[in-house]
């Protein structure tokens, strides 16, 4: 309940801040120096952060009071997976990561889920791959058709998780090394939903080549 009151209240706050902190930027108030357009990119980093905090605390606040519920109706998980590709672009262009996208020719993936959860999914673990892969590296996303569902991997080639971290990788809050930039929160969020939609996931990971989830 704290979880999802503090959340709440720190939203307003946040989208208000956003909002003034674009208003400066544009120059809409005066023209600005270089170094406070500089402070002003700085601030507004670190308020995405934050927006991206609260958004992970409510939704997973919402998973836990089973407040969640799935609305399953088929739809193509094959568009649904290459709209994140293409929204993902710039993020890893700025970063020279490739990101490849595999399905075999004779393949329709339709899936029977909640297609805006299951786009929640996808993006958790495409933006994983491209926050924890180095330049050089590659995403790939991968679909395959088995006998009564469809396996969705996301591979990337980047610095993998060591072995002794793997069994705890999908509790809430964990994070391998406490220097990283999100919550903990991403694959939790992932797993409750697979879940919830009688799906399985799991991960494979080789420290220092890559993982696979
Ligand atoms: P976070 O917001 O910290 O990324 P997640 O729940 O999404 O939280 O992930 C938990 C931890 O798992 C991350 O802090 C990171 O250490 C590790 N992790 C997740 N995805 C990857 C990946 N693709 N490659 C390497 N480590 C990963």
């Amino acid at each position: 309940d704290m979880l999802s009151m503090f959340a709440h209240d720190m939203k307003n706050p946040t989208i208000i801040a956003e909002g003034f902190l674009s208003r400066l930027y544009s120059s809409k108030a005066g023209p600005l120096t270089e170094r406070q357009s500089k402070y002003l990119e700085l601030i507004s980093d670190a308020l995405n952060r934050l927006g991206k905090f609260t958004t992970n605390f409510l939704e997973f606040s919402r998973l836990e009071t089973k407040e969640y519920k799935t609305s399953p109706l088929p739809f193509d998980i094959a568009t649904a997976i290459k709209k994140h590709i293409e929204a993902a672009r710039i993020e890893a262009e700025k970063k020279d990561i490739k990101i490849l996208f595999e399905i075999p020719d004779d393949m329709t993936a339709v899936a029977n889920a909640d297609a805006m959860q299951i786009d929640r999914v996808i993006f958790n673990l495409l933006y994983n791959s491209l926050k924890y892969t180095d330049s050089g590296g590659t995403v790939t996303i991968k679909l395959l058709s088995r006998d009564k569902d469809i396996l969705v991997q996301v591979m990337d080639t980047g610095m993998g998780i060591p072995e002794d971290h793997l069994p705890y990788i999908f509790d809430p809050f964990y994070r391998v090394t406490r220097d990283s930039k999100g919550s903990g929160l991403g694959l939790s969020i992932v797993k409750k939903i697979v879940e919830a939609t009688e799906g399985k996931i799991w991960v494979e990971s080789i420290y220092g080549k890559g993982s696979t989830f």
